[in-house]
Formats: C-alpha cells, sequence, structure tokens
C-alpha cells in the first residue's frame, strides 16, 4: 500500500472522517503548527487547548509506537518529509482564513511542481462554504436567507467506521502541551450531557450566563475536537424537535461567518461595510478600564473578570462587552477581537471578527447603529438574581439582588461608573448617525 501524508490542523480527531484516504494508502500523521498561520502569536488559551487537543489525539488515537510529526513548518518542510518517506499524496482538510487560503494555494502549487499530489477535502465546515450562495453566484451577506438555504443542504450522514493503517511505527514523540487538558475534558463532558438532554431547554435558557446550559461545543468544533458535520448529524438522528432545530440555527452563524470572511478577506481587519467610516475615540485608558473589568457596570466587569480567569465568555456576555466597548467607549472593535484573541479558548478569526463587527455595526448582518445594549437593563433580565456577577466579583459578595445590578444608586462600595450610560446612549446614537455613507 502507497503511503500518503494526512495534515492535521484544526481538525485533530476527525481521523475517522478519512473515508476518501484510508482505504487506498497508510497514513503518515502530520500536525500543523506554523506560527504565522496561527496570526503571529505563540502562546494563548486557545493555542494550548489545541496543543492538548493533539496531545491527546496523539495519546490516544494513534496506536502505540506511531506520533504525530510536528514542528513549526513550512511548505519546504513539508515537502522534505514528503522526499524522505517516499510520499506522493498529501491530504488536508480545506480551511478558510485569508492566510490559510494563501498558505494551502501555495501547498498544493508547490507541491505540484515536486511531481506530489495535493488534495483539499472538505469538512471543516457543516455545509463546503462555496455551496450556498444566491441564485446570482454571489454570496449572502444576511444571515436568515443564508441559513434557509443552507438548512437545506444538511442531511445525516452515516459515517462508515473505517480502518486507518497509521504508518511510521517509532518516530520521536513531539513537544505537545497538554496544560489545557482539563479544558479540553471539561468541554468533551459538558457537550455529553448536553446532547443527553441539555438541548431541552436550550432555546429559553441559552441567554442566562449563570445557567450555563448551552453546549460547549465552541473550542472543540474549532479546533477540530469534533467534526461539526458529526455533530449536525447526531442531532438529525434524534426526533425533530424545536430545539435541536434552534441550536441547528446558531451552527448556522459558524459557517455564515466563516463564508463572510473567505468572500471579503479584507473584513479581517477593516469593516465589512467599507462604507462605514467611524471615528473611534481609541483612548488607552478607556480600553483599560473595559480590560480590567472596573467600568462600575457590574455585568460588564464580571463577563471581562470571567474571560480573563477561565478563558471563556458566554454568548450573551459576549455581546454586552461588545457593544459597551464599541459604543459607550467608542474603541474600534478591533482592539476589543484582539483581547478576545488572547484570551478566549474558543477564538475563531471568522466568528470572532464577526461577532466583533456585528456588535459595533460595521459587519455583514450587523446589529443597527441605534442598538445599543443598556448593561444595567441586560443585567436585570439575564442575571436577575445577581448569580453570575457575585461569582465574578468579590465586592459584591452578599449584596441584595435589587441592587447589585447598579450597586453605586444604592450606596454599596464599588467603581463608579466609568461612563453614564443614559448620556453616552443620546450621544452615540447621533454619533453613528453621522456614519459617513459615500458612494462605492
Ligand atoms: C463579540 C463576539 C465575539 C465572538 N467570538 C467568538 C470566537 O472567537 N469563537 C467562537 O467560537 N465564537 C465566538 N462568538 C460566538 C459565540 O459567542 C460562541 O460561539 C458561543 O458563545 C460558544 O458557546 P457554546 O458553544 O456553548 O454556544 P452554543 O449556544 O451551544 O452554540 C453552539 C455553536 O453554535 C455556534 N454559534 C453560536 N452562537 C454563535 C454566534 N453568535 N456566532 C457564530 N457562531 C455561533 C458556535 O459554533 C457554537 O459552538 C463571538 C460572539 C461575539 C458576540
Amino acid at each position: 500500500m502507497d503511503r500518503a501524508l494526512y495534515i492535521f490542523y484544526k481538525d485533530l480527531n476527525m481521523h475517522h472522517q478519512l473515508e476518501e484516504v484510508a482505504g487506498s494508502f497508510e497514513i503518515l500523521p502530520f500536525f500543523l503548527w506554523s506560527e504565522w498561520l496561527n496570526q503571529d502569536v505563540d502562546d494563548t488559551p486557545s493555542l494550548r487547548y489545541r496543543l492538548a487537543l493533539a496531545k491527546r489525539f496523539n495519546d490516544t488515537v494513534l496506536p502505540q509506537g506511531v506520533n504525530l510529526l510536528t514542528g513549526d513548518v513550512d511548505i519546504p518542510e513539508i515537502i522534505s518529509v514528503c522526499q524522505l518517506y517516499k510520499i506522493n499524496d498529501v491530504f488536508m482538510r480545506k480551511h478558510y482564513e485569508p492566510r490559510e487560503k494563501e498558505f494551502q494555494e501555495r501547498l498544493v502549487e508547490e507541491l505540484t511542481s515536486f511531481g506530489i499530489k495535493c488534495v483539499l477535502l472538505e469538512g471543516y465546515t457543516a455545509v463546503p462554504v462555496g455551496a450556498v450562495l444566491k441564485s446570482d453566484g454571489t454570496p449572502y451577506v444576511k444571515f436568515t436567507p443564508y441559513y434557509h438555504k443552507w438548512r437545506t443542504k444538511l442531511c445525516a450522514s452515516k459515517r462508515r467506521k473505517v480502518e486507518v493503517n497509521w504508518t511510521l511505527q517509532g518516530l520521536v514523540p513531539p513537544i505537545l502541551d497538554d496544560s489545557s487538558h482539563v479544558f479540553v475534558e471539561e468541554d468533551f463532558k459538558a457537550l455529553g450531557k448536553f446532547l443527553t438532554k441539555g438541548w431541552q431547554h436550550y432555546s429559553t435558557e441559552r441567554n442566562y450566563p449563570y445557567l450555563d446550559s448551552t453546549s460547549h461545543a465552541s473550542a472543540l468544533i474549532n479546533h477540530g475536537g469534533i467534526a461539526v458535520s458529526d455533530l449536525i448529524s447526531h442531532l438529525l438522528s434524534l426526533p425533530v424537535h424545536d430545539e435541536i432545530e434552534a441550536f441547528i440555527r446558531q451552527l448556522a452563524w459558524r459557517d455564515f461567518y466563516i463564508t463572510v470572511l473567505w468572500y471579503f478577506p479584507y473584513s479581517e481587519d477593516q469593516n465589512f461595510d467599507r462604507r462605514k467610516k467611524v471615528n473611534w475615540s481609541n483612548q488607552a485608558m478607556d480600553f483599560f478600564v473595559w480590560c480590567q473589568g472596573q467600568t462600575g457596570y457590574p455585568i460588564v466587569d464580571a463577563a471581562m473578570n470571567c474571560l480573563y480567569d477561565t478563558g471563556r465568555m458566554h454568548n450573551r456576555l459576549r455581546m454586552i462587552v461588545s457593544s459597551f466597548l464599541t459604543k459607550d467607549l467608542l474603541i474600534t472593535w478591533k482592539e476589543g477581537a484582539n483581547w478576545f484573541k488572547e484570551h478566549l479558548i474558543d477564538y475563531d478569526l471568522a466568528l470572532n471578527v464577526g461577532g466583533w463587527q456585528w456588535a459595533a455595526s460595521t459587519g455583514a448582518d450587523s446589529v443597527p447603529y441605534f442598538r445599543i445594549f443598556n448593561p444595567i437593563i441586560q443585567s436585570e433580565k439575564y442575571d436577575p438574581h445577581g448569580v453570575f456577577i457575585q461569582k465574578h466579583i468579590d465586592m459584591l459578595h452578599g449584596v441584595a439582588t435589587d441592587r447589585i445590578h447598579e450597586p453605586q444608586k444604592y450606596g454599596v462600595p464599588y467603581f463608579a461608573q466609568y461612563v453614564d450610560h443614559r448620556l453616552t446612549q443620546k450621544n452615540i446614537g447621533q454619533y453613528f448617525q453621522k456614519v459617513t455613507i459615500t458612494k462605492n
């Protein structure tokens, strides 16, 4: 049997999706780690998480004596491995970020020039990017019509069990971090619980951070601990239920944002809607106060503390803090996105930029400029008993429920409100109305 190189990247544990390859080749597993592809950071919670998944894969999936080959590599090293082990076929899943696209185009071109065949496989998204387009062949930039078409493309595919012939016994084990294995195991456990019966109250409970009733699937999906298509196949095999549909709809947002970034790569660091010119104030002190969780708005501060301490943040809280940074403090979404990149375990470029531009009203299908989350109302509504706030702000332990959302009003010792939301709501509303729309 010929040997093929399989390049794992953000798709660890998708080994069982190797139907396309496993029957015909012995597989040399290669784990791609590149600082350039990692957007020039080398030690963040999300990267440590990915390394922990790689270690888990190495230790639990590969047979004794076979190890993932890895290292900070570029294409010449991949070519050298192919030449060393007489490999003429290389497989990798297709990835969609701008740098990934550039890398994979070069990979195919350079391997081909050495007579090595390189095949890029689908599977990182639930539905292949490019399979959900408008009738005129252009990409959707509104979620709802995208979702309706995307939904028609889903089908439960029963994967056959594949026996993989891993090759190259006895290679030196790679150095893989497993300091984040606790988070990985926590996530597998939480997802298992969610899939057993947690989904039953998904739509009613998913907005309440203190209930912790979402799936915890994001980091596993983004780093390849599970394949989103397998997750969807499982959901479709369950009895039809509105709650399952609500969850599947959320998964569509992931494909939507990945698609938007693929077709509009400039939106990685520019407003998706290029006609919107926003004059951010970008005051360093304002940003510092937000990062430190000292805005004086307990729900914002608790969310920022939670992110810093745990690497996690509930979706509702991401919406609240991103609105606060971009609209109350007038700091560009890029600063917030960067802070999230450095701290989130489930960090993903497309979803992060999509979420931030949504909040800043500069993105595809984003919130209208006049919708500014009121941190006190949000707090009263989504953390009514202050359970989440008390968990992440020691100073507010034991404060009565009716005082915890705006402690200053009742003389409870706490940071002063850094900005007056009622005023900024008014001013920023005007400010955003003045956004200059210039015709292209
Ligand atoms: C400012 C901002 C930044 C964000 N940054 C990221 C990020 O870096 N990485 C990331 O994975 N998600 C990001 N999100 C989306 C969302 O907050 C997380 O996907 C979600 O909180 C993950 O928790 P969960 O898996 O328990 O969610 P669940 O509610 O269980 O959702 C299931 C899955 O659906 C997808 N999903 C759910 N909500 C969204 C959404 N709003 N946008 C896109 N996909 C969604 C995710 O894949 C998620 O794992 C961001 C949202 C905002 C507002």
